[in-house]
């Protein structure tokens, strides 16, 4: 009788190690696709740039009777998607180090609005854009603890989105900051056209834009966003029940090494 049930345990235990066998290797086979899916997702995005530099430097190359003009044109073309090509570099490779959570983090204490004001300035340097901002200094006076580049990062992505497509014809952005206990909240929401519902699920993943137009990124920004928040103890979510587009980013006060994830 001993012997039997014995058995028994022997091969619920074998059929346990069974199912958990298949259960990595279903995991394993879906790494492998995702890995797969990313690599072509890179490589397109790469070639894209790639064949306007080769074509764009050919006729250079080969064309004799160019005007001063054309040539300007065309090396302003390459030089364009060459500037592309390096943003989409660094853009996988910060992702990348986010992800494999190599990252360091800086932790210093700064006013909120310190940080918005050099978010600000930075994103919108330059493009003298129509965008309005609207703040409330008094509510970004609280001080945060935490890695400022890295919040400010955040921050200019989601300005630059604004400022890139905000299409509504006084386009604004309102800056509203709110201190919740150990946390807090700023809401950035514009007054454009927002993004459409099918795409809120993923929006933060990589590679997803709502058009494929060639005058914006390559979509990885907002997932840049996320893995920072992230790593800030804090996060980053789209608030869909807004009209235009709004987005909540969070995070303690004072960043504490357990919450890092
Ligand atoms: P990208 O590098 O393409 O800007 P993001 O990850 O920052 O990538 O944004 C992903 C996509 O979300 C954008 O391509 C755009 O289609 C949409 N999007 C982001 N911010 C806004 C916004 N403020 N208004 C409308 N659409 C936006």
């Amino acid at each position: 009788l001993e012997y039997s049930s014995r058995l028994e345990a022997q091969s619920k235990e074998l059929s346990r190690t069974a199912l958990q066998l298949r259960d990595t290797n279903q995991k394993l086979t879906q790494l492998s696709e995702q890995k797969d899916a990313f690599l072509s997702q890179v490589s397109h995005e790469l070639r894209t740039p790639m064949t306007s530099v080769r074509a764009f430097s050919e006729i250079l190359r080969d064309e004799p009777g160019l005007t001063a003009a054309e040539q300007h044109k065309y090396a302003s073309i390459i030089h364009d998607e060459a500037l592309r090509l390096t943003r989409l570099l660094n853009d996988l490779l910060d992702l990348s180090v986010l992800e494999s959570g190599a990252v360091s983090l800086n932790v210093s204490t700064r006013r909120l609005g310190d940080v918005l004001d050099h978010a600000l300035s930075s994103a919108l340097a330059g493009a003298d854009g129509p965008l309005q901002i609207i703040r409330d200094r008094d509510r970004e006076a609280v001080e945060v603890e935490t890695d400022v580049d890295r919040l400010s990062q955040v921050f200019i992505n989601l300005i630059a989105n604004a400022q890139k497509y905000c299409t509504a014809t006084d386009p604004e952005l309102r800056i509203h900051v709110r201190s919740n206990g150990d946390r807090v909240e700023v809401d950035l929401a514009d007054n454009g056209a927002g993004i459409p519902v099918d795409f809120h699920e993923m929006i933060f993943e990589k590679f997803s834009r709502v058009t494929p137009e060639r005058a914006g990124g390559a979509g990885l920004g907002l997932a840049i966003c996320k893995e920072i928040m992230r790593k800030l103890g804090g996060d980053i979510s789209f608030l869909s029940e807004q009209e235009g587009a709004a987005f909540r980013v969070t995070l303690p006060i004072r960043l504490k090494i357990e919450e890092i994830r």
